[in-house]
């Protein structure tokens, strides 16, 4: 569904990327993995288009996505979810859900739409008129996903969605992720918490200095303490 080919990312002269490449698979949970400064954000935002420089090739269902601007990935189905999710202060949860059907294909109704993802958040629904920002960490990070869901992407891409969020609401979002592959979304998630990421994904990639250095099923990973320590301690 995505095939990263061959990455290479710079900010300014210090060159990040080093001709990273992997693919996600269409249904698939993929967790992508490894220690701070890896290249893990780097590579969400390169393919978002989202860092001025970059070289190789992102082909999202067998489409370039490098070299065209940021807004044009979203109507061909692809979504992100970025670690500072990027609530709008001062708007309901409505009025923020509402923003992620800006660029959403015109078929998507928008009470329908908003029907849909309160049945799909329960605590969302519940909050629909309540200022975003005065919700909890965890409820803020809900609406974030519930906010790029909305316009009914096909492949997701999570940066770190479980940082600072209280394990009860870690555990919901876990069940969550699961019931949206189980509908067909595909989704690329980057976590510091690998346990929890692995317990859910299909496939892992360990990145480090800016490649990949292991690709494996989850439980392979799992199992591989030893791989684990390597590239994944903080
Ligand atoms: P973390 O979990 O800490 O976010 P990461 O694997 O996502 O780690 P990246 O954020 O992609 O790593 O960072 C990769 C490298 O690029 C690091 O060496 C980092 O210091 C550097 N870097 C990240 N953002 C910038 C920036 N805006 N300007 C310069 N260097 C940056």
């Amino acid at each position: 569904m995505l095939e990263i080919h061959g990455l290479d990312a710079w900010y300014g002269p210090s060159h990040v990327l080093h001709g990273l490449s992997l693919k996600v698979r269409a249904g698939e949970i993929l967790a992508l993995v490894g220690r701070n400064g890896a290249g893990k954000t780097t590579t969400m935002k390169a393919v978002m288009g989202l860092i001025p420089k970059v070289g190789g090739s992102v082909r999202f269902l067998g489409a370039e996505l490098l070299g065209r601007p940021a807004h044009a990935r979203f109507p061909l189905g692809l979504a992100y979810v970025p670690e500072d999710r990027r609530i709008v202060p001062g708007l309901t949860v409505r009025e923020n859900l509402k923003l992620g059907l800006l660029r959403a294909p015109r078929t998507i109704k928008e009470g329908a739409a908003i029907a849909e993802i309160a049945e799909t958040f329960p605590r969302l629904a519940e909050r629909l008129d309540q200022i975003a920002v005065t919700m909890s960490g965890g409820e803020q990070q809900m609406l974030a996903i519930a906010r790029a869901m909305i316009a009914r992407p096909k492949l997701i891409l999570l940066d770190e969605p479980s940082e600072g969020i209280m394990p009860v609401l870690v555990e919901e979002m876990g069940r969550l992720f699961v019931s949206l592959r189980d509908r067909g979304v595909t989704l690329l998630l980057v976590e510091q918490n690998v346990e929890w990421a692995l317990n859910l994904a299909n496939r892992a990639v360990i990145i480090d200095q800016g490649a990949v250095v292991h690709e494996s099923s989850a439980a392979a990973l799992r199992a591989d303490t030893e791989i684990q320590d390597r590239y994944c301690a903080v």
